[in-house]
């Protein structure tokens, strides 16, 4: 019996239970000769064949954006921007120059000018062309298969049902992904808001990120199992471990059905308190799925991706018809419609380019906005008229610091209503504007905020990086970022009552929304509604439906007694397993995994395999 398993720890990106071989993306595998070209003839018939494949691969392009899903035509400008880079000087002219030059036969000269094009990138101060390395491999790597007469890309190589393990999936492969194919996604980077994560969640395929040194660790056809829910990895499990996931699986299947039937139920506790249960959405294709799932509104569109990944600013026009059609595919619910929250992580291409050292403190969010105000008019133009016919959506400012940035960010809404009235587009009078309760200092002028706005919506991602000082996207201090911190919880207690006394209603966006443990205590503080991303509304409402609300009062000013969050976790826990013990054994299944000796040792990286 096999007992020598592995554990990585990643992030889980999309939920569910996967057992399966691997397939490791290996991008650096294309074989190919490396020779010198002679004479000036043969010199321009290799530069002739460069350009070649530059065309064949710009078509091979064309058509994958024809095959692409409808579901994710939102992501094909990601195609475009691989067919802008093929033909970028760094790619096109610098292969040329060293096939002129050097006389390097053409797939030589691509793989220079890419090592090249690496370096100047990975030297920039700018994070988004940083970010944009992934998709110049993946243009490259294109090229040289063509070149290579290996035209299959490594994704089209998989044959059999396989969990899919690479250090990143750019955009363009992340769209291809076959179902079909696609057991799961393992990646070494990324985030639950990377693209690929997105693409996962919606084709239901479990997923882990972040799973450092996962394509070293595994290879390829060995068994493993993955669990995208928790983010935990096991490689070449044992055979107690693939039985006890087996029927995690099967449960978790189950159990995912019979929800799925009681989804359009109202969030209502067995003592008749409801609340409102939306969903958090990046972009149009998720407003299907999300109202399967029984979403009663969106409480938070995250519009900043619509305007990353993009080589242009989008206009006003496009902006419009987006936000008008997102109020029609909702209509008569409400729509939550969060101005740019650019900056920080979400980047973009035309974004204006700023040096800074700390991006997390800096020009970001609604501080950009008011920035650069005509940015800004382009957005709330578009948000304004699509406001008119349906009358279901509501403004929302992300990282408002206090009532002067809110105040500014009111005299600009209402400059813009003044342009429209005069000029005779119609829009909602009464659109309701609200703040995103983000930063500690916006949490102690609550109660003058709440005389300014309609609505708070409590964005916990950012409250918990801002209040305990940790990058939320830096691993290193992962193991702070406590959503049951008291302190965390102090403020989110004292925003909902801060809102109430001014007679406001207080949502809460942030990812504790969509997790279980922590939603006896929020029912508890009174939070009037819970946005989520779309895949946790069934549990969230199936457990609100089972919950008392008079327990749930209880068990918040019992935890608001305790000082770590280790005690008030332990109080939760023990909670949660008590009152409702299946949902806790099939979404936590590693808390029930066999016991064993220790097994979370990594295998030690090798180096230099590339
Ligand atoms: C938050 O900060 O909790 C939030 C919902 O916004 P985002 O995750 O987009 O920053
Ligand atoms: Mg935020």
């Amino acid at each position: 019996m096999n007992n020598s398993s592995l554990v990585i720890d990643g992030i889980g990106a999309s939920p569910g239970i996967s057992i399966g071989k691997a397939h490791v993306l290996d991008r650096h595998r294309i074989a190919f000769p490396k020779y010198n070209v002679l004479g000036d003839e043969a010199v321009e018939l290799e530069c002739r064949r460069f350009e070649e494949a530059v065309v064949k691969a710009e078509s091979d392009l064309e058509s994958i954006k024809k095959t692409v899903r409808s579901e994710f035509m939102e992501h094909a400008h990601l195609l475009e921007v691989q067919q802008m880079i093929l033909r970028d000087r760094s790619i096109y002219d610098e292969s040329l120059n060293f096939i002129r030059r050097d006389r390097l036969n053409a797939q030589l000269a691509l793989l220079k000018s890419l090592a090249k094009a690496r370096q100047v990138f990975s030297s920039l101060n700018d994070d988004y062309v940083r970010s944009r390395i992934a998709d110049v491999e993946a243009a490259a790597e294109r090229v040289m298969r063509i070149l290579s007469g290996q035209e299959q890309s490594p994704l089209d190589e998989i044959r059999d049902r396989v969990i899919v393990v690479a250090h990143e999936i750019s955009p363009a492969d992340a769209i291809q992904l076959e179902v079909e194919h696609t057991l799961g996604v393992i990646t070494e980077i990324g985030g639950r808001t990377s693209h690929t994560s997105i693409i996962a969640r919606s084709l239901n395929i479990p997923a882990v990120v972040a799973a450092e040194n996962a394509t070293r660790l595994i290879t390829t056809g060995e068994i493993l199992i993955i669990d995208g829910t928790t983010g935990k990895i096991i490689i070449n499990p044992t055979e107690d471990e693939i039985g006890f996931y087996y029927e995690r699986q099967l449960e978790l299947e189950n159990y995912i059905k019979e929800i799925g039937r009681k989804a359009h139920l109202s969030a209502q506790t067995r003592d008749g308190y409801t609340i409102s249960v939306e969903a958090n959405i990046e972009m149009l294709e998720e407003v299907g799925g999300a109202r399967e799932n029984g979403a009663e509104a969106i409480g938070l569109y995250r519009t900043e991706f619509f305007f990353m990944n993009r080589a242009d600013m989008p206009d006003e026009e496009s902006l419009f018809r987006d936000y008008r059609d997102l109020s029609e595919l909702m209509a008569p619910s409400v729509v939550t419609i969060r101005t740019l929250d650019l900056g920080a992580e979400k980047l973009s291409a035309w974004y204006p380019k700023l040096d800074e050292v700390n991006p997390v403190l800096g020009l970001r969010s609604i501080r950009l906005c008011l920035h650069y105000p005509e940015l800004f008019k382009v957005q709330l133009r578009a948000i304004l008229r699509a406001s008119a016919a349906a009358k279901n959506i509501r403004v929302m400012f992300p990282l408002v610091s206090g009532v002067a940035e809110l105040l500014d960010a009111k005299r600009i809404v209402n400059g813009v209503k003044e342009d429209l009235e005069r000029e005779r587009i119609p829009f909602d009078e009464n659109i309701q504007i609200g703040v995103m309760i983000e930063l500690p200092s916006a949490v102690a002028v609550a109660d003058l905020l709440a005389t300014e706005v309609d609505f708070f919506s409590i964005g916990t991602n950012d409250l918990i990086q801002y209040s305990i000082g940790i990058d939320r996207t830096n691993e290193h201090v992962a193991y702070l970022f406590e959503p049951l911190h008291p302190a965390v919880l102090r403020f989110i207690k004292h925003t909902v009552d801060a809102g109430h006394k001014a007679g406001i209603s207080v949502a809460l966006c942030g990812e504790m929304a969509g997790e279980p443990l922590y939603l006896p205590i929020l029912l508890g503080f009174g939070i009037d509604s819970l946005s989520m991303n779309p895949q946790s509304l069934p549990r969230v409402k199936n457990l609100i439906r089972r919950s008392l609300i008079k327990d749930c009062r209880r068990l918040a000013k019992k935890a608001l007694r305790l000082s770590t969050a280790r005690e008030i976790n332990e109080l939760l826990e023990k909670t949660i397993k008590k009152s409702f013990p299946e949902e806790f054994r099939v979404f936590n299944p590693s808390a029930f995994a066999v016991k064993g000796p220790a097994r979370s040792a990594h295998r030690i990286p090798q180096t230099g395999t590339e």
